[in-house]
């Protein structure tokens, strides 16, 4: 939770900056809890909040009518955390990669880590039947760092389904900020096996009028695609959640694939013994938040610099003994 506050905080500075100017839109996301033991989940994560000093609001029955008009009355609490925000992951790494200048390589995979024999440190990478020479590697390949850095079992994957609607733009603009179920702290918190899909709403209503609605959370499931069963159950758990999203026309569904670590944590850090090699993996729902955060705290790493925030919880050594190949 701090590394996300501190991730957060660095998108509203860098869209003060101008960089992310028109890409992030400050605004508050709501957690809604619809039975009594969803409220002691909220309870307990509002606490949690607040210790990390998330400015968080318990709305009344009627501050919730007032501010989230379309919400379903069968709501039984609602919490509005501010200082939050959206924005799309790939316009993003689309800005910075502009901004830096960076040549891209696509439909290039790695194959594998070249070291140097002598001194044990990594020389470089295996395009193909190339080799690409560097001074310094960072691995951020999602699920495909764990095998290049030899711990492929650390990782799992977990398929998320989407939905987007048509534009809706008079109910848009009635909710001020993403609502997010408890479900979906709880599947987020817990994961969910195949069978179960880990259903969890979350609605986002996007600039464009459009509402993004979210989603699933699927162990083991590491082909994104998406299937009826799971994007009618999203439809109409966010209809229960605002009823007038059941009269729009679903336009379109995708999946994705996240990468998640066995122990809940990503890996951020210097591999241990190879003091130039770095992996930033493994943040499962949270890559697009701790993104550009992650990004600076892995580049002062590599300069030799302390970084920021304290990573040490994250440093890729806790899994030493799982045999780090070189
Ligand atoms: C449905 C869904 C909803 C989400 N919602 C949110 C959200 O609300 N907020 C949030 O912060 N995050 C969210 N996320 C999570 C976020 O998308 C991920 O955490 C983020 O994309 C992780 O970024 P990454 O670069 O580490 O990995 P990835 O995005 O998986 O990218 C890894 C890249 O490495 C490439 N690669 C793999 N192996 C190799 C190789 N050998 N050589 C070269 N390239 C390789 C892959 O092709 C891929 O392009 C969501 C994800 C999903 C699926």
């Amino acid at each position: 939770m701090t590394m996300a506050r501190a991730g957060a905080a660095l998108y509203r500075e860098l869209a003060e900056e101008g960089l992310f100017q028109g890409l992030f839109h400050r605004r508050p996301t709501f957690l809604v809890a619809t039975s009594d033991a969803e409220a002691d989940v909220l309870s307990d994560h509002s606490e949690a909040l607040a210790e990390v000093g998330a400015p968080v609001l318990w709305l009344t029955r009627d501050m919730a009518a007032d501010r989230l008009a379309p919400l379903s009355r069968k709501t039984v609490a609602v919490l509005e955390v501010e200082d939050e925000g959206h924005a799309i992951g790939y316009s993003i790494v689309s800005r910075l990669i502009s901004a830096a200048g960076l040549k891209v390589e696509r439909n290039s995979p790695v194959a594998a880590l070249e070291y140097d024999g002598r001194s044990g440190r990594v020389s470089g990478v295996r395009v193909g039947e190339a080799v690409i020479e560097a001074s310094a590697v960072v691995v951020a390949a999602g699920g495909g760092a764990g095998g290049l850095i030899g711990l492929p079992d650390v990782s799992r994957p977990r398929r998320g389904q989407q939905l987007v609607t048509e534009r809706a733009p008079t109910l848009n603009a009635a909710l001020p900020g993403s609502l997010l179920s408890c479900s979906y702290l709880l599947s987020k918190k817990q994961g969910g096996d195949a069978d179960q899909r880990g259903y969890g709403v979350v609605i986002d209503p996007l600039e464009t009028g459009q509402f993004l609605i979210g989603s699933t959370r699927e162990e083991g499931r590491n082909i994104p695609e998406n299937d009826i069963d799971a994007v009618a159950h999203l439809a109409a758990s966010a209809g229960d959640m605002v009823p007038a999203l059941g009269r729009l026309r679903i336009l379109r569904c995708f999946a994705g694939i996240r990468t998640a670590i066995c122990d809940g944590l990503p890996m951020v850090g210097r591999m241990p013994g190879i003091d130039n090699l770095f992996v930033a993996a493994g943040f499962e729902g949270d890559g697009i938040c701790l993104g550009p955060l992650t990004g600076r705290i892995v580049a002062d790493l590599v300069r030799g610099e302390e970084p920021e925030i304290d990573v040490s919880p994250f440093d890729p050594g806790r899994f030493a003994g799982r045999s780090i190949a070189a």
